[in-house]
Formats: C-alpha cells, structure tokens, sequence
C-alpha cells in the first residue's frame, strides 16, 4: 500500500464539473489501495477576489486580518471537495491546516513552516478516510493563522508528503508537466520527462509558475519525490527528482522568463568602504529582496550601482535608498521597469564551456542588446528590454537545440556519474 500526496491547484477545481473530476481521480487513486492525502488551493480567482474585496474597505489591512480572510478560500475548497466525495460514495474529511497539524512561524502573509504534526492525518487514514487539507495556511505556536505566500499550497503539499514520508507528492495542474520553456510563447516547446530538482529550482526561481520554488526546495532536502502533471488528462507528466538523464546533445534543459523586473541606478556612490553592507542592508531591513547586482569601476572616487528586483518592490526601494543618503552619499538614483529577465537552465552546461556565448550571439542577432548578466553553474540570465521577449525566447529555444531535441533519453541515471 503507498501513501500519496496529491495536490490540486486553484484551476482544477475552480468549477463544480472541475471538482467532480478532481474527486474521481483522488477516489480512483484510493480505490487502487493508496492512503490518500490530497491538498487543494481556493478555487478559481477566490484568492484575488478576496484580495479586491479587502481593498474596498481598507486598501492597507493588518496582515494577520488579511491572512484570517485569504485562508477561507481554501476552507471552501477542502470542504466542497470532501463533499463531493461523499456524494460519490466514498470517506473523506477535509482538515484546515491546523487541524493537520502545520505549524510556522509567526510572520503574515509568507510564514514559513517549521513543523508538522501529523498525527491527525494518520488517524484519518487508519479510519479509511481520505483526508483533503487546506493548502497554503498553517497556525503560529501563539494560535495565529498564516499563510504561506501566494502560490504555497505546493509547499503545503511537499510539507505534508515529507511529514508523512510520503511515496510520491503530485502535482496536478492544468499543464501536463513541466516544459522547456512556455507553450504559450514558444509553440514548439516540449514537455520534459524529468528534470533534476537543481534545474527545477532555478526554473522555478527564474519566472517559470508551474511550481513554487520553496516546494521545490523542500522537496529536495527531504528528498520528496515530486511528479507535476495534467488533472485533465492521464498524460506522465514530469517527475522532479534528485539526478534526471539529459537528452543527447542538449546542454539546456529550459528557458525561462520573468516580466516582474525593475533595475535601479544609484549614480556617483562615494567609494567608501560599507557603502554596499549599508544599501543592501537597508533594503533588506524593509522586506525587499535583490536580485542581479552590478558594480562599475570607479572613477574619481565615485562609483555606479544598479541592481533589479521585483516591480511591486521598485517605489518602496527608492525611497529606502534617499533615506540612506547620509550614511551613503550619492549624487542620483533612477529607475527603470521596462525589462525582463531571460534564462537559460541546464546541468549539462557545467561542462559545456560556450553556452553563454551561444545566448549573447542569439540575443544580438535579433538586434536587442543585453543590459546585465548572471550567472551559476546551471543558469545564466539576461536582463533586457521587454520587447521583443517573443522573439528572444524563440531564437533561444532553437539555438539551444530545444526545438528538436530527440525525446529518446540516453542510458539511466546511473550513466552520467
Ligand atoms: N490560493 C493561494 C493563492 O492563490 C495559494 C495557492 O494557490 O497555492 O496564492
Ligand atoms: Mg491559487
């Protein structure tokens, strides 16, 4: 008998039809003599909704008040979907996350989890109950609700499936796995097999939203084995896994892109030593987090900055900038937000010296010019204008082979050590 952590995301069980489906293939899973534990997001928009409605009244809530509203769109969801599943003829009880025993820390609207209890959850199993738990929330030692940040249901998922050592953590979603790059954008683009949690993560980090990167890194370092695929079809989908085989000939497993870029400048910095301890440490202080950082030579003593980091954050990170102007004086700080970030993701590139090189010559053929750099042993990354993204990501997807590659894979995961 396995135990198995499936996961339904906001979409497939965002109708009444959706959720019926959903119940038949958690029942089917069951009836095959699996212990089922099941985590599901508020359907639909509800998330978003409830976001505009709090809005109406207060555009700037507590967060806790707005964690206690935003944690009802999963409540909905886990007891509509156990419903559902008596009305099929089956055992099920819906369970809050505290009632399934998640505990985190006590920060709002993006905690942490610390520990699981699950002992709940295996007293429901051994009552032949499947259990259905509320994604994306968990209480405070103090007996506060959390929530996990947008899109945490997945961890929720990977959490529970590493509490309850788990045989597999699925991830259902309205995709069919995890592809080489957007199918919206690039038509060819390829649904993977495998793909290591390592690419993952940079996937994940670097703009691709079919999983949340913290799930992705929670199931690494508890070794959860992730699949993501289809609650539509009965498609593979794509396992996650410690070690995946890479196809012949491809360095690149997949390109990424993110839209939610800025880039700030602080121009004429005083070269003094503490200069970036104090602006980095400043930002970090006011919750805002950085991503590509770039120094230029100094000239005069003086020296230039610039750094991206998320739109939303962009206003907020001006003004921690001025307000730090005494301790680090500068001359002028602007900003910018016209920009996306392309990457490039494989494991295979570590041994594979001109990778880069072959981005920068396929980026400048379509005449866009590169504005910053970054780089890892699996990843390299872009910054540029935000148009024509299309086009970049076609000409990446092809020059890294990814349009044709063979879908034969070579040897096992053993052969590449
Ligand atoms: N419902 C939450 C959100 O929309 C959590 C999730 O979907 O995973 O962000
Ligand atoms: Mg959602």
């Amino acid at each position: 008998m396995s135990l198995i952590v499936m996961k339904f995301g906001g979409s497939s069980v965002g109708t009444p039809e959706r959720m019926q489906r959903v119940a038949k293939r958690i029942i089917e899973s069951h009836k095959a003599g699996n212990r089922v534990a099941v985590v599901v997001s508020a359907m639909g928009d509800t998330t978003d909704d409830l976001i505009d409605q709090s809005k109406l009244l207060n555009p700037n809530p507590p967060a806790r008040e707005m964690d206690m509203l935003l944690t009802t769109g999963e409540q909905i969801s886990v007891a509509l979907l156990a419903m559902t599943i008596h009305q099929m003829g089956h055992q099920a009880v819906s369970l809050t996350g505290w009632q399934a025993g998640i505990r985190t820390e006590a920060v709002h609207s993006k905690a942490k989890i610390t520990d699981i209890r699950p002992d709940r959850l295996f007293k429901e199993f051994d009552a032949g109950n499947i259990v259905i738990v509320a994604g994306f929330q968990g209480m405070t030692e103090d007996g506060d609700i959390t929530t996990l940040g947008r899109g945490g249901s997945d961890t929720t998922a990977v959490a529970l499936a590493a509490a309850v050592k788990a045989d597999v953590c699925e991830i259902y979603t309205d995709v069919d796995g995890v592809y080489s790059t957007d199918p919206r954008v690039v038509k060819c683009a390829r649904k993977l097999n495998e793909i290591s949690y390592d690419e993952m993560l940079e996937l994940a980090h670097l703009g691709a939203a079919v999983l949340h990167p913290r799930a992705v890194e929670y199931a690494k370092h508890n070794n959860v084995k992730l699949v993501v695929r289809s609650s539509f079809t009965q498609n593979e989908g794509t396992s996650v896994k410690e070690e995946a085989v890479m196809e012949q000939g491809v360095v690149v497993r997949g390109i990424a892109f993110d839209k939610n870029v800025a880039r700030i400048s602080i121009l004429g910095v005083q070269d003094v030593p503490g200069v970036l301890a104090n602006v980095f440490g400043a930002l970090a202080n006011n919750g805002i987090d950085v991503d590509i950082i770039v120094q230029s030579g100094v000239q005069d003593g003086k020296a230039d900055f610039s750094f991206t980091l998320s739109r939303d954050d962009k206003e907020k990170a001006v003004s921690v900038i001025k307000s730090v102007r005494e301790q680090v004086p500068f001359e002028e700080v602007t900003s910018e937000d016209n920009l996306v970030k392309v990457s490039i993701v494989g494991a295979g590139m570590v041994s594979n010296p001109g990778v880069a090189a072959t981005m920068f010559a396929a980026i400048s053929e379509i005449g866009v010019s590169i504005k910053m750099v970054s780089t890892s042993e699996i990843k390299v990354s872009c910054i540029i204008a935000a148009e024509p993204l299309q086009d970049v990501v076609r000409a990446l997807h092809t020059a890294y082979g990814l349009d044709t590659a063979e879908q034969v894979f070579v040897g096992g995961p053993q052969d590449r050590r």
